[in-house]
């Protein structure tokens, strides 16, 4: 069943076509300001498997912690955040935000980044990969995930 979500008040509504490349919860201090929260979790996935319909979602643009920028798409209508854009990705990608998600229970995070600040009371789950700041890619993901980041980036579906 593909994953499917929407802003606060039903104007933008979207559906992934594909499974997330990764999920991230993220703990740096940009995430929880905008999320109000300890973390955001996001859902890395290529721009072509995110099909929205409704309201065009409307950015705004952060400078990122990387110093490239990062820009972060919201409902007009609602500001319920829907996903971001982050300028240090090299491929055409979005973060979609799981807790716009219909059912938000339906991925866990495979990594925990940005954990130096995390706040002390959250506690993740003992198995879960945790950096304190970013990671390597090409060592934590699969090769699935790999293969199509690089088709990806080559315009290829
Ligand atoms: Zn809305
Ligand atoms: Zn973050």
């Amino acid at each position: 069943m593909a994953l499917a979500g929407g802003c606060s008040c039903g104007a933008i509504r979207y559906k992934l076509t594909n499974s997330p490349l990764s999920v991230h919860a993220c703990h740096c201090r940009d995430c929880q300001r905008i999320t109000g929260g300890p973390h955001v979790i996001n859902i890395w996935i290529e721009r072509k498997f995110v099909e929205s319909s409704g309201a065009e979602p409307k950015p705004f643009v952060l400078k990122g912690g990387s110093g490239k920028l990062h820009e972060v798409f919201f409902c007009g209508i609602c500001g319920t955040y829907v996903w971001s854009r982050y300028g240090i990705v090299p491929s055409d990608c979005l973060f979609v935000r799981a807790g716009t998600l219909n059912q938000p229970e339906a991925v866990t995070p495979d990594v925990h980044i940005f954990t130096r600040t995390k706040l002390p009371w959250v506690q993740l789950p003992k198995d879960a990969r945790a950096f304190e700041a970013g990671y390597s890619i090409p060592k934590v993901w699969p090769a699935a995930s790999l293969e199509r980041m690089q088709l990806n980036a080559a315009g290829q579906t």
